[in-house]
């Protein structure tokens, strides 16, 4: 009877654990090739662009694109 109540609260917490699992968006990898339009140098480790400046083109692009599909 304790067993049933321990193993069922066991369950219960796995299941929470695995909705919220599935619920959080999985981040985007880093590109392994700058990503600011056709740049085509490497990336800097860890990240999806060569170079500070790179990173805030294409940031400055992303933006530009959303506001025109909300426009
Ligand atoms: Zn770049």
């Amino acid at each position: 009877m304790y067993a049933d109540i321990l193993d069922e609260a066991a369950a219960r917490e796995q299941q929470l654990i695995e909705v919220a699992l599935a619920n959080r968006k999985a981040p985007e990898p880093p590109s392994p090739v700058c990503r600011n339009a056709d740049c085509g140098e490497p990336s800097q480790p860890g990240t999806s662009y060569c170079c500070p400046e790179c990173r805030e083109d294409d940031e400055r692009w992303q933006r530009a694109i959303q506001q025109r599909r909300v426009a």
